[in-house]
């Protein structure tokens, strides 16, 4: 996976839905424990539109599902869900906090930062697991 900093890089700018979907990626690395970078698959819904689509260069740099690799894949959804899957086991995760109203009470990159440091339990509601 990318460092923060090479993500914000690979994507052109830092924001509050870059880092998200680094963080989740990060996330459902950590606990679905791919062997590799080919293992883990993940199915981002999210309206397509920036910046919710900032999200999936983040779960690309955080979790190296790639739409190159066609471990990721995109669909269109009203709401923004990430469903990371790894031999068997699912992580079903969607946002616990308003993305939209961070950034715009805090511009993009306070708002980065602010996603950067929040704990798992405030960025994240997982939608379902399983498989332990
Ligand atoms: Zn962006």
């Amino acid at each position: 996976m990318l460092s923060p900093e090479e993500a914000v890089k690979f994507h052109g700018h830092a924001g509050p839905f870059l880092a998200w979907g680094y963080r989740a990626g990060r996330f459902a690395t950590e606990k679905l424990k791919p062997n590799g970078i080919k293992e883990m698959s993940c199915v981002a819904k999210l309206p397509l539109e920036i910046p919710y689509t900032c999200i999936v260069d983040g779960v690309q740099a955080g979790s190296c599902c790639t739409l190159g690799k066609q471990n990721l894949k995109v669909e269109p959804g009203d709401e923004v869900e990430l469903t990371f899957k790894c031999n068997g086991r699912i992580l079903k995760v969607a946002p616990a906090l308003d993305l939209k109203r961070l950034l715009l009470r805090h511009g993009k990159r306070e708002a980065y930062k602010l996603v950067m440091k929040m704990s798992e339990n405030m960025l994240f509601r997982v939608v379902e697991e399983n498989g332990r």
